[in-house]
């Protein structure tokens, strides 16, 4: 076993231990062998990192829109040349399978590649002649200094998701990410330098609580992006609202599928084999609900689905073949697996029960089987808390209406998806669902860079959804200019309201 690694923070383009005196384990979850050692930021250190960030902005923001993007091109290539190498280091410490990773990596290229077309995307707007020799136009500004909190599920895609739109809008960037698995972030962090991104212009501070709340409370922080469990995107809102900020706070999940009776079930069984245990179901948009429509549909899903549960194949993640990975942490399987026996206590139907899984040769890995329940109930703990784990939970709804009605009901409002042949329903569903991504025969519909990604109700605090267009919005702030030039000022001082006559 070889010696824990001291992670660094990454402040104005050098790595550096900070002051911070203490520190945090970081687990190989395949082996539960301690690899890391990181350094947890102390205010000095987040004060470093923010006076860095705000030193480069001037001329990070005063760099034209095709320079900034010219970074980004480079990003990308850099990326996409080394996403083995990121998705290795990804799996070492999250544990999902070597390919996710991959995709994970392929995700977050994606939103580089939103960012390359910067110069278009900040295009503003003019009208001639509003009124007396007036021309109007608008342009978007950058913000300043703005801060990304990331979750552990995604170490490297969800910083892409906010940080090349935040500085390819002209924004200086902090990120704050999961202690469980933080050194993906490095990485970034060096092919940013490499793109040729000027020191400051992006910036890692480990921590938890302590660095997030010197962030949230940091009076050159502009903004902060948050992405995590509900409760304390819920805090991360309320908090950087109190302070000034402006805060988009993604939360936590509990995505349906509707399961209608015309559905392909083989299609329906293997969407849902992806969905709900891909990366040991910890994904935001993974599916932990399937709501099958009539008892003769959920009868023959869970006939299709038991097998397929069964035969998973579980094993470190670096091991070619693998369906997934283990849990992120001893505690996260615990946790996971309480919700088990919960779910028992509550007198759902374990189809199939993963919880005493042992993958050979890896004992000590953080491994959990795939569970399966039936006959969940909506008024089950196990129906209305996020488990976050290779769970799936079969409901069984009398017709489509009781179906919608269940889902709208819902605390949360990530994703969602119908299968079914029939339009109508498809329809109906697409048009009166409160969820935010809707995905009809597509299990997990994550939109592409160019939308945007954002839950409704509990699961997003805040106006705007994070990439896209509305990450431009987010990471700008509008600017309306009105012009008038000297040879058409005839009317002398004027007192009353301007109007457009
Ligand atoms: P988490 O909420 O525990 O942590 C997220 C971030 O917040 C981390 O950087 C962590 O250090 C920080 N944090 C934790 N506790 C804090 C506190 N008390 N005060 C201030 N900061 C704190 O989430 P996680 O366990 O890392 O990630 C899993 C969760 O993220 C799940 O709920 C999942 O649904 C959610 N998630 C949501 C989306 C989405 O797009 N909606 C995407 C990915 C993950």
């Amino acid at each position: 076993m070889s010696e824990p690694v001291r992670i660094p923070h990454y402040i104005h383009g050098q790595r550096t231990n900070g002051v911070g005196e203490r520190t945090s384990p970081v687990f190989n979850p395949a082996t539960g062998e301690q690899s890391g050692v990181l350094g947890l930021a102390a205010q000095a250190d987040v004060d470093a990192a923010v006076a860095s960030a705000k030193s480069a902005f001037a001329a990070w923001a005063a760099t034209s829109p095709s320079r900034r993007a010219r970074v980004m091109f480079k990003l990308r290539e850099l990326v996409e040349a080394n996403a083995s190498q990121l998705a290795a280091q990804i799996t070492a410490e999250h544990g999902k399978t070597h390919s996710d990773a991959l995709g994970e990596v392929a995700r977050g290229l994606e939103v580089i590649e939103f960012a390359s077309g910067i110069p278009q995307l900040l295009k503003g707007e003019y009208t001639e002649n509003v009124g007396g020799g007036i021309d109007a136009h608008s342009v978007r500004q950058p913000l300043g200094v703005v801060a990304g909190i990331t979750p552990f599920n995604f170490p490297a895609m969800v910083p892409l998701w906010m940080a090349p739109v935040a500085i390819a809008c002209g924004n200086c960037f902090v990120l704050k990410p999961s202690e469980r698995d933080p050194s993906a972030s490095l990485l970034l962090a060096d092919w940013f330098k490499q793109a040729g991104l000027p020191d400051g212009v992006f910036n890692v501070v480990h921590g938890d609580k302590a660095a997030v709340d010197a962030l949230l409370a940091h009076p050159d922080i502009k903004a902060a992006s948050f992405v995590g469990s509900t409760p304390i995107a819920k805090y991360i809102y309320e908090t950087g609202a109190h302070h000034g900020k402006r805060v988009q706070a993604l939360g936590g999940a509990k995505n349906h599928m509707v399961v209608m009776p015309d559905a392909d079930l083989d299609q329906v069984a293997d969407a849902l084999m992806g969905a709900g245990y891909g990366s040991a179901g910890e994904r935001c948009m993974a599916i932990s609900v399937a709501v099958a429509v009539g008892d003769a549909t959920a009868d023959a899903l869970v006939a299709k689905l038991a097998p397929r549960v069964r035969a998973l194949k579980i094993g470190n993640g670096m091991t070619p073949g693998m369906d997934m990975g283990p849990l992120v942490t001893k505690e996260h399987r615990a946790r996971v697996k309480g919700y088990v026996d919960l779910g028992v206590q509550e007198g759902a139907a374990l189809v199939v029960d993963g919880r005493d899984h042992v993958v050979a040769g890896a004992e000590h890995g953080y491994f959990l089987g795939g569970c399966l329940f039936d006959r969940v109930t909506a008024s089950m703990r196990i129906y209305k808390e996020e488990i976050f784990g290779p769970v799936l939970c079969i409901v069984r709804a009398e017709n489509y209406e009781q179906a919608l009605q269940l889902i709208n009901d819902h605390e949360f409002g990530n994703g969602t998806a119908i299968f079914t042949r029939d339009g109508d329903a498809a329809r109906d569903f697409v048009q009166c669902v409160q969820v935010g991504m809707v995905g009809v025969n597509v299990p997990i519909p994550v939109p592409a860079a160019f939308h945007s990604f954002g839950g409704w109700k509990a699961s997003l605090f805040g106006d705007q959804h994070v990439y896209g267009p509305e990450g431009v919005r987010f990471y700008t702030k509008l600017k309306a200019v009105a012009t008038r030039w000297p040879t058409s000022i005839r009317a002398g001082a004027q007192f009353v309201m301007p109007t457009n006559s």
